[in-house]
Order: C-alpha cells, then sequence, then structure tokens
C-alpha cells in the first residue's frame, strides 16, 4: 500500500476500499463533513486516484482470509471510476470467494450517459444504493446534486441493475427523514422488491 494515501481500510469484518473522492453529489449528511477518515481509518483524501494495480496491490497485500466481505465505498462516489471498479472487482473475484459489494449513490448510468447495469453483472453480488429521500424535491435539497434528474435516475438505475446482480438494496439515513418519508422509502423498496437498508447518521 502506497504510504501517502489510504486505499484501503477495514470496517468491523469488511475490507473496504477507497478509490476516488470525486462525487456527483454533496450530500448534507455526508461522512466526509466531520474528518478525514471514517471508522477509525487514516485520512480517506486521497492526494491523487489510485491506479487499478496500485488498489490491486492494496487489495492483495491483506490476508482476505481474515474478511468477510470487499465494498467499494467512499471516500467518494466508486461508480465515477467505473471502468477500474469493474475491472478490479471481477480480478478480485478471480482470486477469492468474497461476496463484493459496491455502496454508491445509483448515478451511474447518469454520470457516464448510458445504461450501466449490465457492466455490473459478474463483477458484484450486491449493489447498495442511497436512496436518500422518497422525493425528488427532497433529493434536491439535502444531496444537492450536479445533474438534473438525479433521483429518477437513480431508481431507474436500482431497476436496471436488479437485472445482473444478485441483490440490490437501498439505503437511507433516518435522521434526515420524518417518520413519513421513511414509511415513504419502505414502500419504494417494497415496490422494487429490495431490502432497505436505515442507517443512523455517522456524526
Ligand atoms: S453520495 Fe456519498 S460520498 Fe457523495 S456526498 Fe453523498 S454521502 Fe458523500
Amino acid at each position: 500500500m502506497k504510504k501517502d494515501m489510504t486505499i484501503t481500510y477495514t470496517v468491523e469484518n469488511a475490507l473496504y476500499v477507497n478509490v476516488t473522492n470525486r462525487c456527483t453529489n454533496a450530500c448534507d449528511f455526508c461522512i466526509r463533513k466531520n474528518g478525514d477518515g471514517a471508522y477509525g481509518s487514516d485520512s480517506l483524501w486521497l492526494v491523487r486516484e489510485p491506479t487499478e494495480e496500485e488498489i490491486l496491490d492494496s487489495v492483495f497485500s491483506r490476508d482476505l482470509s481474515e474478511f468477510c466481505e470487499i465494498v467499494f465505498c467512499g471516500y467518494g462516489e466508486p461508480s465515477i471510476r467505473l471502468d477500474t471498479v469493474i475491472s478490479v472487482a471481477k480480478k478480485i473475484k478471480e482470486k477469492s470467494d468474497l461476496p463484493v459489494r459496491i455502496n454508491t449513490n445509483g448515478h451511474s448510468s447518469l454520470y457516464h450517459g448510458y445504461n450501466t447495469a449490465p457492466l455490473y453483472e459478474g463483477a458484484f453480488d450486491c449493489v447498495s444504493i442511497s436512496l436518500n429521500t422518497p422525493s425528488p424535491e427532497r433529493y434536491d435539497e439535502i444531496c444537492h446534486p450536479v445533474k438534473d434528474g438525479a433521483h429518477a435516475a437513480m431508481l431507474d438505475f436500482a431497476m436496471e441493475v436488479k437485472k445482473y446482480v444478485p441483490t440490490v438494496m437501498l439505503s437511507v439515513v433516518k435522521d434526515f427523514l420524518t417518520a413519513d418519508e421513511l414509511a415513504e422509502c419502505h414502500e419504494i423498496a417494497d415496490s422494487l422488491g429490495v431490502y432497505l437498508k436505515v442507517r443512523d447518521y455517522i456524526s
């Protein structure tokens, strides 16, 4: 692992992979607003984006038998580097039986300008998508997406990627929702036939 940046870090029994600090949202609840790391990690601000080789070196420098899962996550939106994360995920799966997840804001197809969902097949066992709010209006207020139509595009992506990966889930931060909004989020998840993960705000 490069000493000048943290590419992989541990969260409980999972190995997290940090490939970019770029993001297509600027969420009010983003963990990056409150510090430099996550869950006790070193700083996750990257001095530059790691190459595919550096990411693989960092992953395989670990004893993967110690982990139950590999997760592509922040500090940023991993799908911005879609070709790299797909390639890295597939190479991990060639050498390991660990399940691989990507935590994403679901803007993959919106950002890249085409239907990216088929690319996720064979790379990820789970795609966890931040639903955040039931409505586009609240989404724009809380998440400040750089592109219009982000909420609808996120839901379209969730529907589409279900065709290609075994598990898709949605997530919300409950502290930023009213009880009615949380109930609406459950209805959306039910309508899509996916699990809704409700998590606490990380201050
Ligand atoms: S999508 Fe994730 S990384 Fe991006 S601003 Fe929101 S919480 Fe932060």
